[in-house]
């Protein structure tokens, strides 16, 4: 293993796999390896694809083993709570995409009116430290359960009353008789960094590398948005535009009252902007796909 190589820990398979292959291959990146090999090396830039558990992810990233990670902010904030390494690791951003809640369950017969009747109850979750924190917040004492998964057939077995899990369609819950009720922690694939300075040269790895994430991030909503436009509702249409900075005015061949604007904006753009900006007397708009975006 050389010293000059980047490491980056990903899920090896789960909800956080193909989002994060998918960010490197975005940046440009392509993997040689087996799907179910431990173990991936990059063709174009000194970087090592480590494919691991999700849970391993913050300890190897806090401990060396690995540079930087993509993990659930979930299971990254639930590790802290933990309070079992030195120096954590650190959060660099948000990516966007896993993005998934924890949710706390209740029998569909109760008559649910707020945390307070969560009092003296037990709670079963693979999330104690969110879970207590959560608890704490709302000034309610409960008993919390650990269970690795599983989770929501706790209320049925009796081992406990309600239930704090990962919810996306509510199917599973509504399966084994429970209702969402609160929600606890709101969660998405999350960059995190080893604490430690890098080498200089593993720096410049990761600052190529950063690069090239942000330019994927921010080209991920951004569109390139074109119309005609009369001149005297220039202003009003820039105002309008979703995250556009001074857009690009040009004039049009033979009709004087009229101009072609062209932007980039950084925000979705969805079909009510387009009839609101039809309404400024806006004309053939067209909007188009960013591939890539570098500042
Ligand atoms: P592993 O075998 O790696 O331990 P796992 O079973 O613990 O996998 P997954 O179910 O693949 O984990 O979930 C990984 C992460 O994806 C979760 O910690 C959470 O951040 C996110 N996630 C979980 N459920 C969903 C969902 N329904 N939709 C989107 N993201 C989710
Ligand atoms: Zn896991």
């Amino acid at each position: 293993m050389s010293e000059d190589r980047l490491r980056i820990a990903i899920q090896k398979s789960g909800r956080l796999s193909d989002g994060s292959l998918d960010l490197l291959k975005k940046c440009g990146l392509t993997i040689s390896r087996g799907r179910d090999k431990l173990y991936g090396r990059v063709q174009e830039m000194p970087i090592d694809v480590l494919l691991l558990r999700d849970d391993d992810i913050p300890e190897f990233v806090a401990d060396d083993a690995c540079d930087i990670g993509v993990v659930g902010q979930n299971v990254f904030n639930e590790d802290g709570l933990a309070d079992v390494h030195e120096s954590p690791a650190e959060e660099v951003m948000s990516l966007g995409f896993a993005q998934c809640r924890l949710m706390l369950a209740a029998p569909k017969d109760w008559d649910f009116d707020g945390a307070s009747m969560l009092e003296g109850k037990r709670i079963a979750t693979s999330y104690p430290g969110l879970t207590k924190k959560w608890l704490e917040s709302q000034g309610v004492k409960a008993r919390v359960v650990m269970m690795k998964g599983s989770v929501e057939v706790a209320p049925r077995l009796k081992i406990a009353d309600a239930v704090c899990d990962i919810v996306s369609t509510g199917a599973t819950l509504d399966a084994n008789g429970l209702k969402p009720v609160a929600t606890v922690f709101d969660s998405q694939a999350l960059l995190i960094k080893n604490p430690k300075p890098f080498s200089p040269a593993k720096q410049e790895i990761y600052n190529a590398l950063m690069k090239r994430v942000r330019g994927v991030m921010s080209s991920r909503d951004a569109k390139y948005i074109m119309m005609n436009a009369p001149r005297d509702a220039i202003a009003a249409i820039t105002e309008y535009l979703p995250g556009a900075e001074a857009p690009t005015v040009l004039e049009l061949a033979g009709s004087p009252g009229k101009v072609a604007i062209h932007a980039v904006c950084r925000e979705s753009v969805f079909w009510d902007t387009l009839e609101a900006l039809k309404k400024l007397g806006a004309s053939a708009i067209l909007v188009l796909p960013i591939e890539k975006m570098m500042a």
